[in-house]
């Protein structure tokens, strides 16, 4: 099969086409990466930390290209695609330290002489499936753990990213097996999940679940991070232009294209009139880049017209723009009837509903009541008020005043409800979940 990907500003524009292996094509992949794998770990922890750390040069010195291509084939605004690079960058850095830290503890023994060790081991070969929005930092922060404890990797990238992750493995220049890129869709996720050792996905809920249980019925350790429906709580003591400010970027930001975008807006009490002027303004100004494709477009229009023909009001945007490319004025929503898809569905693009709560109480319900939760934000001056929202939000990552989007790659991340399943990703969290523990009792021979 043939797979092409386009520019999102420039649909006639195309940045890639090129053959896809198949399921036979991407089971032999697997096999070279498992024959690669013994090699690979026992080159040692300098060897594989001096790999990634030559990795991170490479990406750092072909950084304006990365972002270029970025930008021209999923649409991403150059800073934002600057931000990542750079990120990709810091990525590979902090797990090139990685072959370094503890593998395992020492223990005494319940009773009598010898010492007990755990030992965190590699699983052997690594599936990673990875979705079109962040097409360098994702791949990275699943390939970079992955590798640092001694696996090998296969990474299925979605295709519409397909340029973006063939450019980085040839940057990354790892020894042959190590990490390798199979271009494709289902056919060959499918195969990959069939066959890798150990699995990470990144992508929508439905073929995230359908991820999950194919692995489960191969009993292999899994993790997948899913689509989210986050919410913004914005109390009446919080600062309202500069909340608005910090939706406008979680909304608007990458044309809403993150998972972690907000698109359930909570007014507390009198919070709720000036920041839907404010917000609505800001959102109505500003400038928005093409979503990912003619059917994310559709998609979108459709879920604003039937919230708009259900009684919605729509308080700005929500209708296709003159482009260039494939673009969507950002849309704000309010009296969206309970239960509409927009309400308890991700629609991964710049559009969010404002709703009212008396107080946190009811607020922090009205989050709750997603089971898709992977970030939450709360607007507040009362450090009480954020520390309660805290503790009760269930959601992945919670900010204070600070938009929801944004990601600190050395600390664990992923959501909560259906949003996620398995081990966090990131941090230290993902040498975990590349690694299984092994209990060695250590006994004198006599
Ligand atoms: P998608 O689910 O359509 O595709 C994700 C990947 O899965 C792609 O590589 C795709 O080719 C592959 N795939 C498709 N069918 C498969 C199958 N049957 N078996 C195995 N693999 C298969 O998602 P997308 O449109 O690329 O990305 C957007 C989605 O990703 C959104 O829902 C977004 O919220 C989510 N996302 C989540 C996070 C997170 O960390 N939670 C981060 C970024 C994006």
């Amino acid at each position: 099969m043939t797979l092409t990907s386009r520019n999102p500003a420039a649909p006639a524009d195309v940045v890639i086409t090129t053959g896809t292996p198949g399921a036979a094509g991407t089971l032999a992949a697997v096999d070279r990466a498992r024959a690669a794998q013994p090699g690979w770990l026992a080159a040692g922890a300098a060897a594989r930390s001096a790999a990634l750390t030559r990795a991170a040069e490479a990406v750092e010195a072909h950084a304006d290209e990365l972002a270029a291509l970025v930008v021209r084939e999923v649409g991403k605004p150059l800073g934002e695609a600057r931000g990542e690079t750079a990120r990709t960058a810091a990525i590979l850095r902090f797990y090139a330290q990685a072959p370094y830290a503890p593998a395992g503890a020492v223990h005494e023994t319940a009773a009598g002489p010898g010492l007990l060790l755990t030992r965190r081991r590699p699983y052997g070969v690594a599936g990673l499936i990875t979705p079109w929005n962040f097409p360098l930092a994702i791949p990275v922060w699943k390939a970079a753990p992955a590798l640092a404890v001694g696996n090998t990797a296969v990474l299925k990238p979605a295709p519409e990213a397909t340029a973006c992750a063939l450019r980085l493995a040839e940057l990354l220049d790892l020894p042959d097996g190590v990490l390798t890129v199979i271009p494709g869709g289902a056919e060959e996720g499918a195969a990959l999940v069939g066959a890798a050792d150990v699995v990470s996905f990144t992508g929508s809920t439905a073929v995230g679940r359908a991820v999950i249980a194919a692995t489960a019925e191969r009993g292999v350790p899994a993790q997948a991070e899913l689509g989210g429906l986050n919410a913004a709580l914005v109390l009446p003591d919080a600062d309202i232009e500069r909340a608005a400010d910090d939706l406008t970027a979680a909304i608007a930001g990458y044309a809403g294209q993150k998972c972690t975008a907000t698109s359930r807006v909570i007014a507390v009490g009198e919070a709720y009139e000036p920041l839907r002027e404010a917000l609505a303004k800001r959102l109505a100004a500003e400038p928005c880049g093409p979503v990912i494709g003619e059917a994310a477009l559709d998609r979108l229009t459709g879920a604003v017209d039937t919230a708009r023909a259900a009684g919605a009001e729509v308080l700005t945007g929500g209708i296709r723009t003159d482009g260039p490319g494939w673009t969507f004025a950002p849309a704000l929503l309010a009296g969206v009837p309970a239960g509409h898809p927009l309400l308890t569905e991700e629609f991964f693009g710049p559009v969010a509903v404002l709703l009212r709560a008396a107080d946190l109480d009811e607020a922090i319900a009205l989050a709750n009541a997603s089971r898709h939760s992977l970030a939450a934000s709360v607007h507040t001056r009362e450090l009480g008020t954020a520390l309660a929202a805290a503790d009760r939000l269930a959601a992945g990552m919670i900010r204070i005043n600070a938009p929801s989007t944004g990601v600190d790659f050395h600390l664990p991340f992923g959501g909560t409800g259906s949003a996620a399943y398995g081990e966090r990703e990131q941090g230290a969290a993902a040498l975990d979940f590349y690694t299984a523990s092994r209990t060695v009792s250590l006994l004198p021979p006599a």
